[in-house]
């Protein structure tokens, strides 16, 4: 369980780096190295297999499960017209018949007064093509709140109303935080490959590099993706680290990080220096960072491991997220220049807001507050995680 260590008890801020620096090959080299290996790639435009069959579950879901009645929830006998209408577009299986239960015969959970009309078609207007549940349903919820009707509501609330306004935001502001994420779930995401537009994206807004140790021991290599596929390798790791970070839909700003609620935004924003992986010749060869220099240390050996195709790998307990929740902690060391205050490893508190507090409380968030992008049993491995980063890296536990 190397990898479990080097994510929990081997982080330390070690604030002198000059070794592992000491054969970084240049960033142009390594770049173009990387390019003319990806010949593979597949074209951004070919749908994904799993998405195929995605409308016939959606509707297979709904046909004879939901009842289209609002009150009697009786009738679960759909036309198919409507049963396309709430499908189309869905990359979700379930997302769309779960919005429709949820404003049909969840009423509660919305808080449905006596003055509320309601029947099959606001339920078809919120909920065509949904694929963002959690946005779609806090955002109903307090229209509903604030007195409007519940078709303005539905209508003010839909897919279609959030993929306008995820438009308009990135002609304004050119924000990648949705160019790329069009994936229900981050299990999909990492089924997924990186197009060649989000590599060249993420290699200029981060100075990326590579120790050359990492190639004479064979742990960089070329590599290539398929959708759906299996392969495994550094640079795939390394990108869908960056791409979890564009796409996880955290519902609020992070604690540490107020006007902050994507990774990649902030890790942005903290004006890193330099990433570089290396080969760690020993056990004790941390990763780390160095908050003077601004330039983050990532051990690479273990990196390429099949593993790392998934979000958690259920065999190992480690994935994808382990090597975002790592970068994210040596990002904070940066952010804050703080180092570990307390036993030469740990934080002082959780007020202190070292790297272990943003690693406590990133993973609360990746438990609590990213609706159904994480699944449960990943939700609860991040709520155990922040319990254990709590209980063994923070001195006073007393002290929040
Ligand atoms: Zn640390």
């Amino acid at each position: 369980m190397n990898n479990l260590r080097e994510i929990g008890v081997s982080l330390i801020f070690v604030l002198c780096i000059g070794q592992a620096q000491a054969s970084v090959i240049s960033n142009n080299t390594s770049y173009n190295k990387v390019i003319k290996t990806q010949t593979a790639l597949p074209r951004e435009t070919s749908m994904p297999k799993y998405l195929e069959s995605i409308n016939q579950q959606c509707m297979d879901y709904i046909q004879g499960n939901i009842s289209w009645l609002a009150a009697p929830a009786s009738n679960k006998t759909w036309a198919t017209v409507n049963l396309r209408k709430l499908c189309a577009g869905a990359t979700d299986s379930y997302v769309p018949g779960k919005c429709f239960k949820y404003v049909l015969h969840g009423q509660k959970k919305w808080d449905k007064q006596k003055k509320h009309k309601l029947d099959w078609r606001d339920g078809l207007a919120l909920c065509a093509g949904a694929r963002q549940f959690s946005r779609i349903e806090k955002c109903f919820k307090t229209k509903i709140s604030i007195g409007k009707s519940v078709r303005e509501s539905a209508l003010g609330c839909n897919q279609k109303y959030f993929d306008k306004k995820d438009a308009i935001v990135r002609a304004n502001t050119g924000s990648v935080s949705q160019n790329f994420c069009s994936y229900p779930s981050a299990q999909a995401l990492m089924r997924s490959c990186p197009s060649q537009a989000q590599i060249q994206k993420i290699r200029s807004d981060f100075n990326i590099s590579f120790d050359n140790d990492l190639v004479n021991n064979n742990v960089l290599t070329s590599w290539n993706c398929t959708e759906g596929g299996d392969e495994s390798s550094i640079m795939l790791t390394m990108y869908n680290t960056y791409r979890l970070a564009q796409c996880i839909p955290f519902d609020r700003d992070f604690r540490w990080a107020s006007g902050h609620d994507n990774l990649y935004d902030w890790l942005k924003s903290v004006n890193i220096r330099n990433v570089n992986y290396f080969w760690a010749d020993s056990d004790t060869d941390y990763s780390h960072a160095n908050g003077t220099r601004r330039v983050i240390a990532l051990r690479g050996n273990n990196l390429g491991s099949e593993i790392y195709r998934s979000v958690i790998n259920p065999r190992s307990g480690v994935g994808a997220i382990h090597a975002l929740i790592l970068l994210v902690h040596e990002a904070a060391h940066i952010s804050q220049n703080k180092s570990h205050n307390c036993d030469s490893t740990k934080d002082s508190s959780l007020f202190y807001m070292g790297a272990w507090g943003v690693q406590y409380y990133l993973n609360k968030m990746l438990a609590y507050s990213t609706g159904d992008y994480f699944s449960e049993y990943e939700k609860r491995n991040f709520a155990s995680e922040a319990q254990r980063v709590r209980d063994i890296r923070i001195c006073d536990t007393n002290n929040n």
